[in-house]
């Protein structure tokens, strides 16, 4: 029986330059992970060959029990799936409302134009306030997206995604740029939202990884280098070398 996300020996190359070397990586329902590595390691790429949008030259990407083949679908039908993904910089709609956004995304219609046409019920309105309250949005219902802190755009940006039910959340460096009593929130939605979802987190900042408190996996030249607690993993001689440069 695989796990939920089973990436075995996957291989990409760009121009002859291997940018993943045989990496293997898996995560269940329920487990939260940090995947770190230096500029360069293959962690922007490893998410591409998940969600889809890059095609491994070989190797196996399999999904749910028993194990699917993802390297079949197109990047749609695996978002469809339940992988969603978040980039960096948050794209909220600016100019509509916190409820509006999450009501888009529950519709998984990302236009504002027809969302200004749409009736919502009363189920809908529910959902959208439990995701509210999922990440600690719920006073900023009414509010227009653009007037939220950074933060807040962050968090409403992954109520969008949480809003599709994914069943995989693969989150680029959640923390960037907030401040430290955002981060300490954006631990908490993260560890919450991976009670009952697999939640794979990429970060440069090892304080933010520190208070994820969940097992890491350093990436190294297309592959992984460790894997472990964030303490084992730090005085792990090969990842030491990497990371000062030897
Ligand atoms: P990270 O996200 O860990 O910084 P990336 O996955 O972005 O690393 O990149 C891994 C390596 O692959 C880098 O050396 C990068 O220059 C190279 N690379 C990534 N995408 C492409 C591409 N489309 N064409 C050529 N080289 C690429």
């Amino acid at each position: 029986m695989g796990a939920l996300l089973e990436v075995s020996g996957v291989s990409v190359s760009f121009d002859g330059f291997k940018a993943i070397n045989n990496l293997s990586f898996s995560i269940d329902t329920g487990e939260l992970r940090a995947v770190i590595g230096p500029n360069g390691a293959g962690k922007t790429t490893f998410m591409d060959i998940v969600t889809g949008k890059t095609r491994p030259d070989s190797g196996k990407v399999e999904w749910g029990r028993p194990g699917r083949d993802l390297l079949r679908l197109s990047e749609s039908q695996i978002a469809r799936l339940g992988i969603g993904r978040k980039f960096q910089r948050p794209t909220v709609f600016v100019t509509q409302t916190v409820q509006d956004n999450l009501l888009m995304a529950l519709k998984k219609d990302r236009d504002p134009l027809s969302a200004l046409f749409y009736r919502a019920d009363a189920v809908d309105l529910g959902k959208v306030e439990e995701l509210a309250v999922e990440i600690g949005l719920q006073e900023h219902l009414p509010r227009l997206a653009g007037e939220l802190s950074h933060g807040q755009k962050q968090w409403l940006e992954i109520g969008m995604l949480l809003a599709q039910d994914p069943q995989l959340l693969l989150v680029d460096e959640p923390a960037a740029g907030m401040t430290p009593a955002e981060r300490e929130h954006t631990t908490d939605l993260l560890k919450r939202a991976a009670q009952t979802r697999a939640v794979v987190v990429v970060e440069h900042d090892m304080e933010f990884v520190r208070r994820l408190g969940c097992k890491v996996t350093v990436l190294h030249e297309g592959a992984v280098l460790a894997e472990g607690s964030l303490d084992a993993v730090t005085s792990n001689q090969d990842v030491i070398d990497v990371y000062l440069g030897r």
